[in-house]
């Protein structure tokens, strides 16, 4: 069960990708993936696209969301799979989340312009499919597309990180209020890409028994943003934690990702993976 081409992470217009779902599901099915999630930040208007896509190409599919969460003053990302995208919860908790990213936004553009980029927020918006979901991303490819970077990692290293110019700080949902968003609606709870969170030892435990009182379920462990060494690692905390595993590309583009759909080493057959818990959730 272990050994298969599972991609339960990636975006796609409705968030901060660059492909539309079906775009998507085309390339995870020439990819090999044999079950797919398309998980937009704090999104599900692509689920019922998706779900037909994956049904068009002859994958199986688990809905599936990011969604922004503040914990120890870092944003954290928790996967959700598996839910009812109908539920009202759910839906009414993810628009709250969405809420603040326009004044967000609008401030970014304000502090960039401090530094000379000018028309920030407008030209962002070029960049954006769905109006409630302007992101950092759509900002980095303004930023390319002026010149001002090369690419959007240089963006946000230069500009979008914390101590940059173009950073504001951020409230986003509560640990609690998104894995119970996700549970109550039928899903299961994953922590995204642990390894690239700035916590220290502490918090990083802190963080895993909190998501585990609160029923979180898995951690992602193969994914396009951990290396082998931190899949490693955490598949370890898997285990010390009692958590199911998860396995997701990441992937937003073909220009700017650097692991496409599918492509990435299976889950270890030690692990329990996210999906045996999803089984009857599976489309
Ligand atoms: P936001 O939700 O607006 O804070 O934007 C977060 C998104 O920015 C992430 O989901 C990634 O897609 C992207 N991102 C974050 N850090 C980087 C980075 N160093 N390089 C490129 N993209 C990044
Ligand atoms: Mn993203
Ligand atoms: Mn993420
Ligand atoms: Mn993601």
């Amino acid at each position: 069960m272990s050994i298969l081409n599972a991609d339960l992470h990636c975006h796609s217009v409705v968030s901060d990708g660059t492909l539309v779902p079906e775009e998507l599901a085309a390339r995870a099915a020439a990819n090999g993936v044999e079950l797919w999630a398309l998980t937009d930040h704090d999104e599900i208007g692509g689920q019922h696209r998706a779900a037909a896509a994956a049904r068009a190409q002859g994958m199986k599919y688990l809905t599936g969301t990011e969604i922004s969460v503040t914990f120890a003053g870092e944003t954290v990302h928790i996967v959700g799979l598996g839910f009812d995208p109908d539920d009202a919860a759910m839906k009414q908790g993810l628009t709250a989340t969405r809420g603040g990213r326009e004044g967000r936004a609008r401030e970014m553009a304000e502090q960039l312009a401090r530094v000379g980029i000018h028309g920030a927020y407008e030209g962002a918006l070029q960049f954006v499919g769905n109006p409630e979901l302007i992101s950092r991303t759509h900002f980095a490819r303004f930023l390319v597309e002026t010149g001002v970077c090369k690419e959007t990692s240089e963006v946000f290293r230069k500009y979008l990180i914390e101590g940059k110019p173009g950073y504001v700080p951020h409230r986003w949902a509560s640990l609690q209020h998104a894995v119970r968003w996700i549970t109550q609606a039928g899903g299961a709870a994953v922590i995204a890409h642990p390894a690239r969170y700035k916590f220290t030892a502490n918090e990083e435990y802190a963080l895993f028994t909190e998501f585990k009182a609160h029923g979180g379920q898995a951690v992602e462990v193969v994914t396009g943003s951990h290396t082998a060494a931190e899949a490693v690692r955490y598949a370890e905390t898997a285990r010390e934690f009692g958590l199911a595993a998860s396995r997701g590309s990441d992937f937003h583009s073909p220009e700017e990702s650097h692991t496409d759909l599918g492509k990435l080493p299976y889950l270890s057959g030690e692990l329990t993976p996210v999906w045996e818990l999803l089984a009857d959730r599976i489309q």
